[in-house]
């Protein structure tokens, strides 16, 4: 049974009419309608977009997952808020969130109590758009979170398959906010503080809205303006659509961004260019806000929340990544630059943690985005101020980027000399690239190894994961990924350090199927690859190709959006299955496939390779060195 802590109900945020009048409240001015159940964490959007509103002097209180098909009482519970009503998917595209890459309807759903599906609807910022315009067409309606930011411009929907404009279109919102919400959210409520109406706010960075096509849009006189192909151009033609994707990649990752408009129907989009990265104050601010670290109680009979059993001991210490993997939407939500929370912010929340009821001393993660970025920006941030590029470690590591892990290490050291703490894990994927000496040559004062050996002896929890995502060069380019050699590299690295402190923990890396660029061949040859090492796999994923992603732009239109370039990918379920099949090489229902496959490719080297005993494999190895070495003598006695 979980023990939680007496702790007054107003110590969460409303997420019932009671407890709204439990504060005396005789209207609440802004409502939050998301996606997701009520966990009042900084790690859940809804509980720090409330937090936030609620420290700018609002009185907030949240609908969470309300039924959508009855006669809508949820949404009716608090009446019309004075201000505005703020909706959210939740923490996932409800899309990604509800379908595997197979398009298979998934049975759990990780934010809902007790992990059941079908407490949220599918497009759910969208269907929670509409009711609301539905009952109270006077009041405006600002939508955020992932799903509206990855949706904000044309996007390709691999459910629907087919283009579908900025989710402002459908969802007839009056404004979005895109990215992380904190800085233009605090904007916008300065100024509907002032009396300006939801809908006439144009002038803030990081929104977007829709403006009437035939008139001028609002002149500012700090930004530029760069215009995409239109949404209906798009439609006709996908090479357009490409190459859209990489004005709004280029310009999301901008520190001085153009502002970005795209005719749709009659109307106008405008993206205003997105805030500068927060600073460590401001950061600071928002893991800071009086969360209580809990689910709502009302929660409490309907089993645990998945995602948050998760995190709930864990800390995100930075956000943003520089990666810039093509399949990931990381960047085009939180950015390229990385906001790093102060170590002292860090601290007081692994005070919070240890005072956590079921805390038993174990932290289960000391990360972020990618886990090892903490503080590492540009060595001068004026070039970065005139970058262009996606990505500040491919195809090489940029010169001016500073990859110094010495901060970083010295939190894991703080962290871990904790009186309270037995250990304290690193979840959070490892860019094991940055480590790699051949590929990271500032490692000159030794700090990578500093941080490897703190890493390895202390805080992995068993296995260490680490993302190559795939073996082939030329797959690799495409998802923005350096070569598997450097994966080589790294297990090198690891093992030494294993071997040298007596220590098991196995290295487990993620591999993708079905990524643009890859054949069926590749697969096969990972398979094969990855066995030679010793592995096998069991953290594979099948490709799914989500909004605003390189990945998705390529699965859509064949061509790179940066080169316009074909670019072959796997589409069919078919396809994507037999790529998929060679992760199980060592499953005996799988060897007959595998092997008749790989004869009608004309690769029996490879059936050979794959599905030979691991036993046999290892005499052949060795008959091989033996043979090797014998050759060797020959040839050195000939010399002699
Ligand atoms: S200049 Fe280098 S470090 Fe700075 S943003 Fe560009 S790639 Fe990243």
């Amino acid at each position: 049974m979980i023990i939680r802590p007496e702790r007054p109900i107003t110590d969460w945020l409303p997420l019932t009419l009671k407890e709204v009048e439990k504060r005396g409240w005789d209207e609440v001015d802004v409502v939050l309608v998301s996606g997701d159940a009520y966990v009042d964490h900084p790690t859940f959007g809804t509980a720090v977009i409330g937090r936030i509103i609620e420290s700018e002097g609002f009185r907030v209180a949240i609908i969470a997952q309300p039924n959508w098909k009855d006669d809508l009482r949820d949404f009716k519970k608090y009446g019309k808020p004075k201000y505005f009503f703020g909706v959210t998917a939740g923490c996932m595209d409800s899309m990604v969130n509800h379908y595997t890459a197979n398009r298979r309807l998934r049975s759990n759903d990780s934010y809902t109590p007790g992990g059941e599906a079908g407490f949220r609807p599918d497009y759910a910022t969208t269907v929670y758009t509409k009711i609301l315009k539905e009952l109270y067409p006077d009041v405006p309606v600002l939508i955020g979170g992932i799903e509206a930011s990855l949706r904000r411009v044309t996007h390709y929907d691999y459910w629907k398959d087919e283009l579908m404009p900025s989710i402002l279109v459908d969802s007839e919102a009056d404004l979005l906010v895109y990215g992380m919400g904190e800085q233009p959210l605090r904007e916008i409520l300065k100024l509907v503080k002032q009396g300006v109406p939801l809908g006439s706010i144009k002038n803030v960075n990081q929104i977007a809205y829709l403006h009437d096509a035939t008139e001028e849009i609002p002149n500012d006189k700090n930004w530029n303006t760069v215009e995409l192909s239109s949404h209906e151009v798009c439609l006709q033609d996908k090479i357009k659509y490409a190459a859209n994707f990489k004005i709004v990649e280029v310009e999301s990752n901008k520190t001085q961004a153009n502002r970005i408009v795209q005719k749709v129907g009659d109307k106008t989009l405008v993206l205003n260019p997105p805030f500068r990265i927060m600073n460590e104050q401001e950061i600071d601010a928002s893991f800071d806000l009086p969360y209580t670290r809990l689910p709502h109680p009302k929660y409490k009979k309907r089993g645990t929340i998945p995602a948050y059993e998760m995190i709930k001991f864990s800390i995100n210490m930075h956000r943003g990544c520089f990666g810039g993997c093509s399949f990931c939407t990381i960047s085009a939500h939180q950015g390229k630059f990385i906001a790093s929370r102060s170590e002292t912010s860090i601290m007081k929340e692994v005070e919070e943690i240890v005072k956590h009821p079921e805390y038993k001393g174990y932290i289960s993660d000391l990360g972020g985005p990618s886990a090892n970025m903490y503080r590492m920006k540009g060595k001068d941030e004026s070039i970065c101020d005139r970058c262009q590029s996606p990505s500040c470690i491919h195809p090489v590591i940029c010169s001016n980027l500073d990859t110094s892990h010495k901060p970083l290490t010295k939190i894991y050291q703080q962290v871990d000399a904790h009186p309270e703490v037995k250990k304290a894990f690193v979840g959070s994927g490892v860019r094991y690239d940055l480590l790699v000496d051949d590929f990271n040559k500032n490692n000159k004062d030794g700090n990578h190894d500093e941080y490897m050996e703190q890493l390895v002896t202390r805080h992995v929890s068993g296995r260490l994961k680490v993302a190559p995502e795939h073996t082939s060069d030329d797959t690799l380019r495409v998802m923005r990924k350096p070569s598997f050699k450097y994966f080589k590299k790294f297990k090198e690295k690891y093992d030494n350090i294993q071997d040298k402190h007596n220590l098991k923990q196995p290295l487990v890396p993620y591999f993708i199927s079905s990524h643009p660029g890859c054949e069926e061949a590749d697969m096969a040859n990972l398979a094969a690859e990855t066995k030679d090492l010793g592995f096998q796999l069991e953290q594979v994923q099948d490709f799914t190709p989500t909004p605003m992603t390189v990945a998705e732009v390529i699965y859509y239109s064949g061509v790179h959006p940066y080169t316009l370039q074909p670019i072959i990918t796997a589409k069919t379920k078919e396809e994507k299955l037999n790529q998929n099949n060679y992760f199980f090489w060592y499953k005996p229902e799988f060897k007959d496939w595998i092997r008749k496959r790989l004869h009608k490719l004309n690769r029996p080297d490879l059936a050979e390779r794959l599905l030979k005993s691991q036993k046999q494999a290892a005499i052949d190895k060795v008959l091989g060195e033996d043979l090797v070495s014998k050759t060797q003598k020959k040839k050195n006695n000939f010399r002699r």
